[in-house]
Protein backbone atom coordinates (compact mmCIF):
# COMPACT_ATOMS: atom_id res chain seq x y z
CA UNK A 1 0.00 0.00 0.00
CA UNK A 2 1.35 3.67 -0.38
CA UNK A 3 1.60 6.20 1.27
CA UNK A 4 -1.64 8.36 -0.22
CA UNK A 5 -3.72 4.76 0.19
CA UNK A 6 -3.31 5.40 4.12
CA UNK A 7 -5.95 7.05 5.82
CA UNK A 8 -4.38 9.98 8.30
CA UNK A 9 -5.33 9.42 11.76
CA UNK A 10 -5.21 13.30 12.50
CA UNK A 11 -8.42 13.26 10.26
CA UNK A 12 -10.39 11.77 12.71
CA UNK A 13 -12.12 12.55 16.11
CA UNK A 14 -13.41 10.58 18.48
CA UNK A 15 -16.54 9.02 16.18
CA UNK A 16 -14.72 8.30 12.99
CA UNK A 17 -11.85 6.87 14.73
CA UNK A 18 -14.25 4.43 16.06
CA UNK A 19 -15.74 4.08 12.76
CA UNK A 20 -12.39 3.58 11.48
CA UNK A 21 -11.40 0.67 14.23
CA UNK A 22 -14.70 -0.94 13.33
CA UNK A 23 -14.09 -0.89 9.29
CA UNK A 24 -10.79 -3.10 10.44
CA UNK A 25 -12.70 -5.01 12.21
CA UNK A 26 -11.33 -3.66 15.74
CA UNK A 27 -13.01 -3.18 18.53
CA UNK A 28 -14.42 0.88 18.64
CA UNK A 29 -12.55 1.28 22.22
CA UNK A 30 -9.40 1.63 20.44
CA UNK A 31 -10.42 4.74 19.47
CA UNK A 32 -10.02 6.45 22.97
CA UNK A 33 -6.97 5.05 23.46
CA UNK A 34 -5.23 6.01 19.99
CA UNK A 35 -6.58 9.25 20.57
CA UNK A 36 -4.88 9.83 23.55
CA UNK A 37 -1.65 8.84 22.49
CA UNK A 38 -1.54 11.25 19.57
CA UNK A 39 -2.82 14.33 21.05
CA UNK A 40 -2.28 13.64 24.61
CA UNK A 41 0.96 12.08 24.37
CA UNK A 42 2.15 13.39 21.19
CA UNK A 43 3.16 9.70 19.80
CA UNK A 44 2.79 9.43 16.22
CA UNK A 45 4.63 6.19 16.08
CA UNK A 46 2.75 3.26 16.24
CA UNK A 47 5.27 0.97 17.84
CA UNK A 48 5.21 3.18 20.68
CA UNK A 49 1.75 2.32 21.46
CA UNK A 50 2.24 0.45 24.42
CA UNK A 51 -1.31 -0.53 25.24
CA UNK A 52 -1.71 -2.22 21.96
CA UNK A 53 -1.51 -5.47 20.99
CA UNK A 54 1.72 -6.00 18.38
CA UNK A 55 -0.80 -7.27 15.89
CA UNK A 56 -2.97 -3.74 15.77
CA UNK A 57 0.28 -2.22 15.96
CA UNK A 58 1.34 -4.01 12.75
CA UNK A 59 -1.93 -3.57 11.17
CA UNK A 60 -2.18 -0.03 11.95
CA UNK A 61 1.39 0.54 10.33
CA UNK A 62 -0.12 -1.05 7.21
CA UNK A 63 -3.33 0.96 7.10
CA UNK A 64 -2.78 4.27 8.55
CA UNK A 65 -0.24 7.16 8.85
CA UNK A 66 0.09 9.73 11.29
CA UNK A 67 1.01 13.10 9.15
CA UNK A 68 1.66 16.51 10.17
CA UNK A 69 1.93 20.22 8.32
CA UNK A 70 6.00 20.61 8.40
CA UNK A 71 7.21 24.09 10.05
CA UNK A 72 8.80 25.76 7.65
CA UNK A 73 9.86 29.08 9.83
CA UNK A 74 9.34 29.57 13.44
CA UNK A 75 9.55 33.21 14.76
CA UNK A 76 9.76 34.75 18.53
CA UNK A 77 8.43 38.30 19.08
CA UNK A 78 10.21 40.36 21.34
CA UNK A 79 7.26 40.46 23.48
CA UNK A 80 7.10 36.74 23.69
CA UNK A 81 4.27 35.77 20.91
CA UNK A 82 5.39 32.92 18.65
CA UNK A 83 4.88 32.65 14.65
CA UNK A 84 5.14 29.21 12.79
CA UNK A 85 4.93 29.24 9.06
CA UNK A 86 3.38 25.55 8.44
CA UNK A 87 4.54 24.23 4.72
CA UNK A 88 1.25 21.54 3.97
CA UNK A 89 1.56 18.57 1.67
CA UNK A 90 0.35 20.91 -1.47
CA UNK A 91 3.28 23.39 -0.62
CA UNK A 92 0.66 26.18 0.57
CA UNK A 93 1.74 27.29 3.90
CA UNK A 94 -0.26 28.49 6.56
CA UNK A 95 0.33 30.59 10.14
CA UNK A 96 -0.69 29.88 13.51
CA UNK A 97 0.26 32.57 16.71
CA UNK A 98 0.92 31.96 20.11
CA UNK A 99 0.44 34.48 22.62
CA UNK A 100 1.19 34.06 26.51
CA UNK A 101 0.02 36.01 29.03
CA UNK A 102 0.14 35.63 32.61
CA UNK A 103 -2.12 33.57 33.21
CA UNK A 104 -2.64 31.89 30.04
CA UNK A 105 -1.58 31.06 27.00
CA UNK A 106 -3.79 31.55 23.64
CA UNK A 107 -3.32 29.85 20.37
CA UNK A 108 -4.84 31.75 17.24
CA UNK A 109 -5.34 28.96 14.62
CA UNK A 110 -5.94 29.07 10.85
CA UNK A 111 -8.90 27.10 9.32
CA UNK A 112 -8.24 28.03 5.63
CA UNK A 113 -5.54 28.74 3.00
CA UNK A 114 -6.59 32.45 2.38
CA UNK A 115 -9.94 33.42 2.91
CA UNK A 116 -12.61 34.61 0.05
CA UNK A 117 -13.68 36.75 1.68
CA UNK A 118 -12.22 39.86 0.92
CA UNK A 119 -12.35 42.22 4.22
CA UNK A 120 -10.90 45.71 3.17
CA UNK A 121 -8.65 45.83 6.35
CA UNK A 122 -7.26 41.96 6.40
CA UNK A 123 -4.24 40.34 5.01
CA UNK A 124 -5.47 37.48 4.48
CA UNK A 125 -8.44 38.20 2.56
CA UNK A 126 -5.74 39.93 0.28
CA UNK A 127 -4.22 36.40 -0.36
CA UNK A 128 -7.47 35.24 -1.69
CA UNK A 129 -8.54 31.89 -1.62
CA UNK A 130 -6.94 28.82 -2.03
CA UNK A 131 -8.86 26.06 -0.54
CA UNK A 132 -9.91 24.66 2.91
CA UNK A 133 -8.11 22.67 5.70
CA UNK A 134 -8.41 19.30 6.78
CA UNK A 135 -9.21 18.35 10.29
CA UNK A 136 -5.43 17.42 10.25
CA UNK A 137 -4.67 20.63 9.14
CA UNK A 138 -6.29 22.03 11.69
CA UNK A 139 -5.81 19.88 14.95
CA UNK A 140 -1.95 19.36 13.72
CA UNK A 141 -1.34 23.12 14.51
CA UNK A 142 -2.57 22.84 18.11
CA UNK A 143 -0.14 19.25 17.78
CA UNK A 144 2.59 21.22 16.80
CA UNK A 145 2.42 23.95 19.17
CA UNK A 146 2.30 22.28 22.00
CA UNK A 147 5.25 19.94 20.88
CA UNK A 148 7.52 23.07 20.42
CA UNK A 149 6.48 25.06 23.20
CA UNK A 150 6.94 21.60 25.21
CA UNK A 151 10.50 21.09 24.23
CA UNK A 152 11.90 24.50 24.72
CA UNK A 153 13.38 24.04 28.11
CA UNK A 154 13.97 27.64 28.53
CA UNK A 155 10.71 28.70 28.63
CA UNK A 156 8.97 29.42 31.97
CA UNK A 157 5.44 30.29 30.25
CA UNK A 158 1.85 29.29 29.55
CA UNK A 159 1.26 26.00 28.03
CA UNK A 160 -2.00 26.59 25.16
CA UNK A 161 -4.96 27.21 28.06
CA UNK A 162 -6.56 28.62 24.98
CA UNK A 163 -7.41 28.32 21.40
CA UNK A 164 -9.27 30.75 19.26
CA UNK A 165 -9.68 30.18 15.58
CA UNK A 166 -9.10 33.90 14.51
CA UNK A 167 -5.97 32.81 12.40
CA UNK A 168 -5.75 32.92 8.30
CA UNK A 169 -9.71 32.21 6.90
CA UNK A 170 -13.43 32.04 7.89
CA UNK A 171 -14.46 28.68 10.00
CA UNK A 172 -17.75 28.62 9.22
CA UNK A 173 -17.05 28.06 5.46
CA UNK A 174 -15.30 24.93 6.27
CA UNK A 175 -18.06 23.71 8.69
CA UNK A 176 -17.49 20.31 9.08
CA UNK A 177 -13.53 20.01 9.45
CA UNK A 178 -13.77 22.83 12.05
CA UNK A 179 -16.21 21.54 13.94
CA UNK A 180 -14.55 17.88 14.04
CA UNK A 181 -11.23 19.29 15.02
CA UNK A 182 -13.11 21.69 17.48
CA UNK A 183 -14.60 18.09 19.05
CA UNK A 184 -10.86 17.17 19.30
CA UNK A 185 -10.13 19.89 21.10
CA UNK A 186 -12.43 19.48 23.74
CA UNK A 187 -12.24 15.63 24.06
CA UNK A 188 -10.69 14.15 27.25
CA UNK A 189 -8.84 12.18 25.44
CA UNK A 190 -7.45 15.07 22.81
CA UNK A 191 -6.85 18.33 24.38
CA UNK A 192 -9.25 18.88 27.40
CA UNK A 193 -10.04 22.12 26.80
CA UNK A 194 -13.65 23.35 28.38
CA UNK A 195 -15.67 24.84 25.96
CA UNK A 196 -15.31 28.73 27.38
CA UNK A 197 -11.56 28.20 25.95
CA UNK A 198 -12.15 27.32 22.54
CA UNK A 199 -13.16 30.15 20.64
CA UNK A 200 -14.88 30.51 16.99
CA UNK A 201 -14.69 33.77 15.50
CA UNK A 202 -16.77 34.60 12.23
CA UNK A 203 -17.34 37.28 9.77
CA UNK A 204 -20.75 36.35 10.07
CA UNK A 205 -22.05 33.36 7.56
CA UNK A 206 -25.55 33.25 9.05
CA UNK A 207 -26.61 29.86 8.29
CA UNK A 208 -23.61 28.54 9.57
CA UNK A 209 -24.22 30.22 12.99
CA UNK A 210 -27.50 28.65 13.32
CA UNK A 211 -25.74 25.31 12.75
CA UNK A 212 -23.02 25.81 14.78
CA UNK A 213 -25.15 27.16 17.59
CA UNK A 214 -27.64 24.37 17.83
CA UNK A 215 -24.17 21.60 16.84
CA UNK A 216 -21.50 22.73 19.38
CA UNK A 217 -20.97 25.02 22.64
CA UNK A 218 -17.78 26.87 21.96
CA UNK A 219 -17.51 30.49 22.38
CA UNK A 220 -18.06 32.78 19.37
CA UNK A 221 -16.95 35.78 18.60
CA UNK A 222 -18.55 37.93 15.95
CA UNK A 223 -16.52 40.58 13.93
CA UNK A 224 -18.65 43.12 13.83
CA UNK A 225 -16.65 46.00 12.89
CA UNK A 226 -19.18 48.54 11.53
CA UNK A 227 -22.49 49.63 13.29
CA UNK A 228 -24.89 49.96 10.26
CA UNK A 229 -24.78 48.24 6.76
CA UNK A 230 -23.79 51.04 4.29
CA UNK A 231 -19.95 50.98 6.53
CA UNK A 232 -20.17 47.35 6.81
CA UNK A 233 -21.09 46.61 3.71
CA UNK A 234 -17.15 48.33 2.74
CA UNK A 235 -15.21 46.66 5.49
CA UNK A 236 -17.08 43.32 5.66
CA UNK A 237 -18.36 42.56 1.99
CA UNK A 238 -20.18 39.31 3.07
CA UNK A 239 -22.40 42.03 4.71
CA UNK A 240 -24.07 42.20 1.83
CA UNK A 241 -25.06 39.07 1.56
CA UNK A 242 -26.01 38.35 5.41
CA UNK A 243 -27.01 42.42 6.59
CA UNK A 244 -27.24 43.17 10.07
CA UNK A 245 -30.69 42.66 10.35
CA UNK A 246 -30.27 39.07 9.17
CA UNK A 247 -26.93 38.82 11.55
CA UNK A 248 -28.46 40.25 14.89
CA UNK A 249 -31.39 37.95 15.52
CA UNK A 250 -29.08 34.85 15.40
CA UNK A 251 -26.71 36.34 17.61
CA UNK A 252 -29.47 37.29 20.33
CA UNK A 253 -30.65 33.95 19.74
CA UNK A 254 -26.94 32.13 19.79
CA UNK A 255 -26.83 31.52 23.71
CA UNK A 256 -30.28 31.40 24.74
CA UNK A 257 -30.20 27.81 26.73
CA UNK A 258 -26.83 29.33 28.22
CA UNK A 259 -27.82 32.80 29.28
CA UNK A 260 -24.76 33.89 31.34
CA UNK A 261 -22.61 33.24 27.92
CA UNK A 262 -22.17 36.32 26.14
CA UNK A 263 -21.07 36.96 22.22
CA UNK A 264 -17.80 38.97 21.61
CA UNK A 265 -18.29 41.81 19.44
CA UNK A 266 -14.99 42.44 17.35
CA UNK A 267 -14.78 46.14 16.09
CA UNK A 268 -11.24 46.98 14.14
CA UNK A 269 -10.67 50.85 14.73
CA UNK A 270 -10.07 52.16 11.49
CA UNK A 271 -9.23 56.18 12.15
CA UNK A 272 -11.94 58.21 10.28
CA UNK A 273 -13.89 55.09 9.53
CA UNK A 274 -15.88 53.50 12.05
CA UNK A 275 -13.98 54.93 15.50
CA UNK A 276 -16.42 58.38 15.45
CA UNK A 277 -18.76 58.85 18.16
CA UNK A 278 -21.88 58.67 16.49
CA UNK A 279 -20.79 55.35 15.59
CA UNK A 280 -20.19 54.37 18.94
CA UNK A 281 -23.99 55.57 19.99
CA UNK A 282 -25.17 53.27 16.77
CA UNK A 283 -23.02 50.19 18.57
CA UNK A 284 -24.91 50.58 21.68
CA UNK A 285 -28.34 50.68 19.94
CA UNK A 286 -27.57 47.86 17.37
CA UNK A 287 -26.73 45.86 20.54
CA UNK A 288 -28.94 46.73 23.49
CA UNK A 289 -30.78 43.69 23.28
CA UNK A 290 -27.72 41.04 23.11
CA UNK A 291 -25.68 39.83 25.47
CA UNK A 292 -22.31 41.30 24.22
CA UNK A 293 -19.05 41.74 25.18
CA UNK A 294 -17.01 44.39 23.18
CA UNK A 295 -13.46 43.94 21.94
CA UNK A 296 -12.35 47.23 20.20
CA UNK A 297 -9.05 46.04 17.90
CA UNK A 298 -6.44 48.44 17.03
CA UNK A 299 -5.95 48.32 13.43
CA UNK A 300 -2.53 46.49 12.86
CA UNK A 301 -1.12 47.75 9.43
CA UNK A 302 -1.19 45.59 6.27
CA UNK A 303 0.89 46.12 3.49
CA UNK A 304 -0.51 48.19 0.54
CA UNK A 305 -3.65 49.92 2.51
CA UNK A 306 -4.66 53.27 3.24
CA UNK A 307 -6.13 52.48 6.56
CA UNK A 308 -4.70 54.59 9.60
CA UNK A 309 -4.84 52.59 13.16
CA UNK A 310 -7.53 55.40 15.48
CA UNK A 311 -5.47 57.24 17.79
CA UNK A 312 -5.27 55.87 21.31
CA UNK A 313 -7.13 59.16 22.52
CA UNK A 314 -9.98 58.26 19.62
CA UNK A 315 -9.97 54.33 20.96
CA UNK A 316 -10.28 55.12 25.01
CA UNK A 317 -12.67 57.84 23.93
CA UNK A 318 -14.84 55.38 21.89
CA UNK A 319 -14.41 52.79 25.03
CA UNK A 320 -15.31 55.06 27.14
CA UNK A 321 -18.74 56.27 25.28
CA UNK A 322 -19.35 52.43 25.35
CA UNK A 323 -19.16 51.51 28.79
CA UNK A 324 -20.71 54.88 30.12
CA UNK A 325 -23.38 55.32 27.68
CA UNK A 326 -24.25 51.79 26.81
CA UNK A 327 -23.33 50.23 29.86
CA UNK A 328 -21.59 47.61 27.67
CA UNK A 329 -18.39 45.28 28.73
CA UNK A 330 -15.34 46.75 26.65
CA UNK A 331 -11.69 45.94 26.51
CA UNK A 332 -9.32 46.98 23.99
CA UNK A 333 -7.15 43.90 22.79
CA UNK A 334 -3.21 44.51 23.36
CA UNK A 335 -1.86 44.38 19.90
CA UNK A 336 0.36 41.31 20.37
CA UNK A 337 3.86 39.84 17.82
CA UNK A 338 3.17 43.12 15.08
CA UNK A 339 6.98 43.19 15.10
CA UNK A 340 6.65 39.49 13.19
CA UNK A 341 3.45 40.31 11.71
CA UNK A 342 1.71 37.72 13.91
CA UNK A 343 -0.67 40.45 14.96
CA UNK A 344 -4.82 39.84 13.97
CA UNK A 345 -5.13 40.25 10.46
CA UNK A 346 -1.77 40.24 9.85
CA UNK A 347 -1.20 36.70 8.72
CA UNK A 348 -0.97 35.36 4.89
CA UNK A 349 1.14 32.44 4.97
CA UNK A 350 1.92 31.41 1.43
CA UNK A 351 -1.03 30.95 -0.65
CA UNK A 352 -1.58 29.45 -4.10
CA UNK A 353 -4.53 31.73 -5.13
CA UNK A 354 -7.17 30.57 -7.09
CA UNK A 355 -9.34 33.36 -6.88
CA UNK A 356 -6.61 35.64 -8.45
CA UNK A 357 -7.45 38.18 -6.19
CA UNK A 358 -4.00 39.07 -5.19
CA UNK A 359 -3.91 40.55 -9.08
CA UNK A 360 -7.18 42.79 -8.04
CA UNK A 361 -5.37 44.25 -5.20
CA UNK A 362 -7.25 47.62 -4.29
CA UNK A 363 -5.23 50.25 -2.60
CA UNK A 364 -7.48 52.82 -2.61
CA UNK A 365 -9.75 52.06 -0.45
CA UNK A 366 -10.10 55.25 1.42
CA UNK A 367 -10.64 56.66 -1.67
CA UNK A 368 -13.76 54.66 -2.27
CA UNK A 369 -14.66 55.26 1.09
CA UNK A 370 -14.60 58.95 0.95
CA UNK A 371 -16.49 58.47 -2.76
CA UNK A 372 -18.93 56.44 -1.02
CA UNK A 373 -19.83 57.20 2.25
CA UNK A 374 -18.06 60.62 2.71
CA UNK A 375 -15.49 59.63 5.73
CA UNK A 376 -12.09 60.70 6.29
CA UNK A 377 -9.50 59.57 8.20
CA UNK A 378 -8.05 62.03 11.25
CA UNK A 379 -4.39 61.39 10.19
CA UNK A 380 -3.04 61.38 13.55
CA UNK A 381 0.07 58.94 14.18
CA UNK A 382 -1.47 55.39 15.06
CA UNK A 383 -0.50 54.69 19.05
CA UNK A 384 -2.27 51.52 20.48
CA UNK A 385 -3.09 51.56 23.81
CA UNK A 386 -2.27 48.47 25.81
CA UNK A 387 -4.57 48.77 28.96
CA UNK A 388 -6.33 45.45 28.57
CA UNK A 389 -6.97 41.94 26.38
CA UNK A 390 -9.20 39.80 25.66
CA UNK A 391 -9.35 37.00 22.79
CA UNK A 392 -11.71 34.62 24.36
CA UNK A 393 -12.74 33.91 28.35
N1 LIG B 1 -12.51 35.04 9.40
C1 LIG B 1 -12.80 35.14 10.77
C2 LIG B 1 -11.62 34.78 11.67
C3 LIG B 1 -10.27 35.26 11.26
S1 LIG B 1 -9.95 36.97 11.34
C4 LIG B 1 -13.33 36.51 11.11
O1 LIG B 1 -13.26 37.40 10.26
O2 LIG B 1 -13.83 36.66 12.21
C5 LIG B 1 -9.75 37.27 13.10
C6 LIG B 1 -10.03 38.72 13.52
O3 LIG B 1 -8.99 39.61 13.09
C7 LIG B 1 -11.32 39.24 12.93
O4 LIG B 1 -12.07 39.95 13.88
C8 LIG B 1 -10.80 40.17 11.88
O5 LIG B 1 -11.76 41.07 11.47
C9 LIG B 1 -9.60 40.77 12.55
N2 LIG B 1 -8.69 41.47 11.63
C10 LIG B 1 -8.49 41.20 10.32
N3 LIG B 1 -7.58 42.07 9.80
C11 LIG B 1 -7.20 42.89 10.81
C12 LIG B 1 -6.24 43.95 10.92
N4 LIG B 1 -5.51 44.34 9.88
N5 LIG B 1 -6.11 44.56 12.11
C13 LIG B 1 -6.82 44.14 13.19
N6 LIG B 1 -7.72 43.13 13.16
C14 LIG B 1 -7.90 42.50 11.99
FE1 LIG C 1 -11.55 36.46 5.88
FE2 LIG C 1 -11.81 37.08 8.49
FE3 LIG C 1 -9.92 38.28 6.95
FE4 LIG C 1 -12.50 38.84 6.56
S1 LIG C 1 -11.29 39.27 8.44
S2 LIG C 1 -10.98 38.41 4.96
S3 LIG C 1 -13.46 36.88 6.97
S4 LIG C 1 -10.02 36.11 7.50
Amino acid sequence: MNISDKVNLMDFNKKSMSNFFVSIDEKPYRAAQVLQWIHHFGVTDFSEMSNLSKSLRAKLSEKATISLPEIATAQKSLDGTRKWLLRLADNNCIETVFIPEDTRGTLCISSQVGCALNCSFCSTGKQGFSRNLTTAEIIGQIFIAVRQLSSDQKLNEHQVTNVVMMGMGEPLLNFDNVISAMEIMMDDHGYGLSKRRVTLSTSGIVPQMEKLSALSDVSLAVSLHAPNNALRNILVPVNKKYPLEKLMPVCQNYFKNEPRRKITFEYVMLSGVNDQEKHAYELIDLLKNIPAKINLIPFNSIPNSDYICSSKETINRFRDILIREGGMMTVTRKTRGDDIDAACGQLAGKVFDRTRRQKQYRTGVSEILINQIGVKHDNKESVVPMDSDNLGE
